[in-house]
């Protein structure tokens, strides 16, 4: 009931905004203050909106603000859409009510520490018995695809980022390819690199997945510490670290265990759906490429228990600082001279759940992915002061880098190219897209001073202490957000950018 009632509402402020569209002015792009965009993010994680979570009244009022901002600005929902300025995203809640793993090494009980292992089911009830397990390494090849057979198996896969091949696919993608294979179960062995302590507590609670005609993932799916899978091959007469060197190799094929596995699992699953916001601000002279502007308008919601006093993670810098910059870049380009291209404004949803809205885009354009010349990620963009260089996510192609770089230097920014910024690739939704093919940027002065970045992400990143004060950073913001205004015209130029 909500909301419906609410979505009429959205269409509402959509066309109270075309009928008193916003006057155009011509000339230079009047600069974007620090003032512009704290406006928004005071907004944005103000408790009345509970930490932007998916699925939630929060999420009502988020993409109502951002659709009513984007209408006044002058963009336009795009054409053709059931949902205009929405794209509807399906999700799946699981909450892990209980489920246990047994194991069998040559037909014979070999009991596990249990606190190292957590197992959830895809439906609410499952029970399997006597399912074969095959250790997969990273369970790829160095082109990306599975490496082993692993139909109707349990597949004990390795965490980290393969060491091999470009690009290569997150766990939760390659958990899916297994799945997509024939995979009955797959066990992610965790890294260690992230405390397992921590992981069981991030992975014990609810998670969420893609609905819809997404992978749905396999039976069973689970988490196992280093040490609870070393114990397991040890079992097995296996040496876990001469295991995990073997599957450093780019053909590694993966090896059968001697070991099956009962496993029981109880799950509360939940279907909801969740948006992502799409805008379009048409271009003057379209020779049919686009240029694609995203961030994500998702934060964590109500991360803490009852009896805390701030309970919401209200995600000021992650990232209503992105969006905020997504409003006033988009003001700019539709209040100035109009761009040759179509440019396109995506706020997407989920990027905490694992860059899910960015997913269902890329699975479900709205433009054809190939079309789109550049896409150009924010978040977290509220980190640095003035003057800090500018550095790329996704550095690497020549003539991009080099568009980035003139116009950087035309507003006097100088440029950081020690490549650091990639260490954040996978964790960004530009992600999303270029594991489709899309050049898919992230620019600007966030990540580019390490120190900076890793003090925020030790101490207020998704805490509640993320939210609005005057504390807050914004010149950078204010200077990255600029720059977009001018890396959007610039791209969407058809004398400047031939639109590779
Ligand atoms: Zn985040």
């Amino acid at each position: 009931m909500q909301k419906s009632a609410f979505r009429a509402a959205v269409a509402a402020v959509a066309f109270l905004a075309f009928a008193a569209p916003a006057a155009h002015a011509k000339g230079a792009d009047t600069r974007i203050a620090e003032a512009d965009l704290a406006a928004h993010i005071r907004t944005l994680s103000n408790d009345a909106f509970e930490g932007r979570a998916p699925g939630t009244e929060g999420e009502d009022r988020t993409i109502a603000y951002i659709v009513g901002e984007w209408a006044k600005a002058g963009l336009e929902a795009v054409p053709g859409s059931a949902t205009p300025w929405l794209q509807p995203v399906p999700l799946v809640e699981s909450e892990a009510l209980g489920g246990t793993a047994k194991f069998k090494v040559r037909g014979r009980d070999a009991k596990l520490e249990e606190d190292g292992i957590i197992v959830s089911g895809r439906d609410a009830s499952v029970s399997l018995e006597d399912l074969p397990a095959l250790f997969v390494g990273y369970g790829v090849d160095a082109a990306g695809r599975p490496n082993a057979d692993v139909r109707g198996k349990l597949a004990i896969m390795l965490m980290d980022t393969p060491p091999f091949g470009e690009a290569q696919p997150r766990y939760r993608e390659r958990r899916q390819m297994l799945a997509d294979a024939g995979a009955t179960g797959v066990l992610v062995v965790a890294t260690d690199a992230v405390p397992w302590t921590q992981l069981r507590d991030a992975l014990g609670g609810k998670t969420v997945r893609l609905g819809g005609d997404a992978g749905a993932g396999p039976q069973v799916s689970g988490f196992m510490s280093l040490e609870a899978a070393d114990a397991l091959f040890t079992r097995a007469g296996l040496d876990g670290a001469a295991l995990r060197e073997a599957a450093r190799a780019a053909d590694y094929r993966g090896v059968v265990l001697p070991v099956t596995a009962d496993i029981e699992t109880r799950t509360a699953v939940r279907s909801f759906a969740s948006h992502n916001v799409v805008a379009r601000l048409p271009g003057a002279n379209p020779d049919g490429k686009a240029v694609l502007f995203l961030g994500h308008w998702d934060h964590l919601g109500i991360c803490r228990p009852d009896d805390d006093a701030d309970r919401i993670c209200n995600g000021a810098v992650d990232n209503a600082s992105g969006i905020a910059v997504l409003i006033e870049v988009a003001k700019r380009l539709a209040a100035g001279a109009r761009p040759d291209r179509d440019i396109y404004f995506l706020a997407t949803t989920a990027e905490e759940k694992g860059l899910l809205g960015a997913r269902w885009f890329a699975d479900h354009p709205v433009v054809p992915l190939g079309d789109i010349t550049v896409a150009l990620n924010l978040d977290t963009v509220a980190i640095a002061p003035r003057g800090t260089p500018v550095a790329t996510i996704g550095r690497g192609k020549p003539a991009y880098d080099a568009l980035v770089s003139k116009v950087a230097a035309r507003l006097g920014r100088t440029i950081d190219d020690d490549g650091e910024a990639d260490a954040f690739a996978q964790r960004q939704d530009g992600w999303a897209l270029g594991a489709k093919g899309v050049t898919a940027l992230m620019v600007g002065g966030s990540f580019s001073d390490m120190g900076l970045l890793e003090a925020f992400l030790g101490s207020d990143y998704h805490r509640p202490a993320d939210e609005f004060s005057d504390k807050i950073p914004l010149g950078g913001a204010a200077e990255d957000a600029d720059l977009h205004v001018a890396l959007g015209r610039a791209f969407a130029d058809r004398k400047r950018w031939p639109g590779e």
